[in-house]
């Protein structure tokens, strides 16, 4: 899959980026560190980064910041939609079950 470059009148927006993403990645590496029940596999941990941040309001943030109405989910919010697509993910996986 070729990755997307967004760019507008030839000004790059790439080091633009929704602060989810790093928080989201740090959480599910803890979260999953020590699940020994958890597939692991490529497909059920790109579905769980994509079902946590689809769950999560998107935070975009740029160097010179501006200031946004809504607050950011915090700690606790992004640990909780991790967890909850974890479930989601380990309940019905997109693969044939492994036994
Ligand atoms: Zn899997």
């Amino acid at each position: 899959m070729q990755m997307y470059n967004p760019e507008v009148l030839g000004v790059s927006l790439r080091h633009i980026q929704n602060r989810q993403e790093r928080r989201v990645c740090e959480v599910m590496t803890a979260e999953l560190a020590d699940d020994e029940d958890f597939c692991g596999c490529t497909l059920c941990i790109e579905d769980v980064y994509a079902c946590a941040m689809s769950r999560l309001r998107a935070h975009y943030l740029h160097r010179v910041s501006i200031v946004l109405k809504r607050p950011p989910p915090n700690d606790l919010e992004i640990r909780e939609e991790v967890c909850a697509a974890i479930e989601v993910v380990r309940l019905r996986p997109n693969h044939a079950s492994v036994t």
